[in-house]
């Protein structure tokens, strides 16, 4: 083939995809010292080649509306179009999002505050708890938020001893990062054999130092915690409050609801649960849910509804802002939107639907990947590559590159640290027992390649623009011309 030429190398002088309209400001000249001594040396392209190059580049990436996409903790699922055309109405999409900076707000932006009233007491409803909050920006924005919340309650209570945070070693490193971050010590807690919190040594490690406890259940082991009853209920005893990891919130909506599960604060991430798009970094929502006793120190302003009229609550304990205005309301929407649609019911079917795939993946995988821990899963399905490394050389990296030129998006592997060569599948709810099957046929070739010819799936990707990657000096030298191009 021949090599296509970057945009950087196409264009000709004068060449220009835009019109400006005729100045209608005064002509003023930059200070000189901020002049340039020579032109910039810009391509000069149509609107035409600008078009073809990032639609070119739009379908060298894997995408949830281009591919399968199983990449585990993430909750890839299709983003219904709907919140799309939603959060584009002129009304929404057209709003400062400062929302209460927009003049007469209260006469102009009650459509968008009870969005944000009733999305907040939706969370709630579907956390079992008693307030929501949309300001956090992402998971572990909401993590920071809900740990500072755990904090202001001792505080209140003048209880100062409290300088630790109990976090099991499957945990996402974000808890951990979070919990130091608000100026807590961390402990690990270990796992044991089936993949669950060890009992006994949580039990041991309780005690009047501990402020909290953060939990993700179901774990990134993909399963529930038989115990987080009693855990919840230990912590209590001990004068400790739990923190819920919503991160796996898909596998257990409408069933189950961390309030009652005895958790006080919590976090979504409505960029995985509710359809809204996330990858490269955001724009996400880690919206949080709290119980009734830290429902005080909630980030301030909160929407409250007095006599039917949208308005502004600052409370007096609450921990401050933790984000201008109401986070990011355009996700917020979309996530609204989402619920809205499928309604109640709706979301029983996304976790039924979503723990039946990975289920069936599982139960197709099993005998040629071995699954880390026995029995079924909740949403996800946690394999591991070890035997094909030790038998045949085979790494959880060679299954992910294979994986690649076979069409589908990688799953998440070597996460989480507890197991070895881990491949973490997450299929969702809402991808068709077609594709799965696809899927699993792919996986089960690629160990048919792992035993007949290891060396073949050492070279993947061999189809994709980008050959293998040495990893470290990719993310170090960041120029593609340095990269392993592929030849088709
Ligand atoms: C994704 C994830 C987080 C962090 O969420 P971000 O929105 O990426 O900050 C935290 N915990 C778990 C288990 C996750 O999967």
């Amino acid at each position: 083939m021949n090599k296509i030429k970057t945009i950087f190398e196409t264009g000709a002088p004068g060449r220009c995809a835009v019109m400006p309209e005729p100045l209608d400001v005064p002509d003023v000249s930059l200070p000189e010292v901020f002049q340039r001594d020579t032109p910039l040396a810009l391509t000069e392209l149509s609107e035409m080649d600008v078009v073809r190059h990032f639609t070119r580049l739009s379908r060298r990436n894997f995408g949830v509306d281009s591919h399968f996409y199983p990449l585990g903790s993430c909750t890839m699922k299709y983003n219904p179009k709907i919140s799309e055309s939603v959060a584009s109405l002129p009304g929404f999409a057209s709003l400062h999002p400062g929302l209460t900076l927009v003049p007469a707000y209260r006469e102009t932006c009650q459509g968008a505050l009870e969005v944000v009233y009733e999305l907040e007491r939706l969370l709630a409803e579907i956390a079992g708890m008693a307030a929501g909050c949309l300001q956090p920006m992402a998971g572990a924005h909401g993590e920071l938020t809900g740990v500072l919340l755990i904090a202001a309650y001792h505080r209140s209570k003048n209880d100062m001893k409290r300088d630790t945070i109990l976090i099991p070693d499957s945990a996402h490193g974000t808890n951990p990062a979070s919990a130091a971050m608000a100026g807590f010590k961390t402990v690990t807690l270990p796992s044991n054999a089936q993949g669950s919190v060890d009992y006994d040594a949580y039990a041991a490690l309780m005690g009047e130092h501990v402020a909290g406890v953060m939990l993700t259940c179901p774990n990134t082991h993909g399963l529930f915690e038989p115990h987080v009853a009693e855990i919840a209920a230990l912590a209590h005893e001990h004068g400790a409050l739990m923190y819920y990891d919503g991160a796996n919130l898909n596998a257990i909506l409408g069933k189950c609801r961390p309030g009652d599960l005895g958790f006080d604060v919590m976090h979504y991430n409505l960029h995985k649960t509710f359809g809204t798009p996330h990858g490269m970094g955001g724009p996400g929502s880690g919206a949080i849910a709290v119980g009734e006793r830290l429902a005080p120190f909630l980030p301030n302003p909160r929407v409250v509804k007095n006599d039917g009229i949208y308005d502004l609550h600052f409370g007096d304990s609450s921990i401050g802002r933790m984000a201008p205005f109401f986070g990011n309301f355009l996700v917020a929407l979309r996530a609204y939107v989402y619920i809205l649609a499928v309604g109640g019911e709706g979301l029983k079917k996304i976790s039924e639907n979503a723990v039946l795939n990975a289920n069936y993946v599982l139960a197709r995988l099993k005998e040629h990947w071995r699954p880390a821990f026995d029995g079924l899963c909740m949403h996800e399905c946690l394999l591991t590559a070890a035997d094909m490394t030790a038998d045949h050389g085979i790494r959880a990296l060679d299954v992910a590159k294979a994986l690649l030129d076979r069409g589908f998006h990688a799953p998440t592997v070597y996460f989480p640290l507890t197991v070895k060569e881990g491949l973490m599948i997450e299929p969702t709810e809402t991808e068709s027992q077609e594709t799965l099957d696809d899927f699993c046929d792919a996986m089960l070739e690629i160990a048919r390649s792992a035993i007949e010819d290891p060396e073949s799936l050492h070279h993947a990707p061999v189809s994709l623009p980008v050959g293998r990657l040495n990893e470290a000096q990719a993310a170090r030298n960041l120029d593609c011309a340095a990269l392993p191009q592929n030849k088709s």
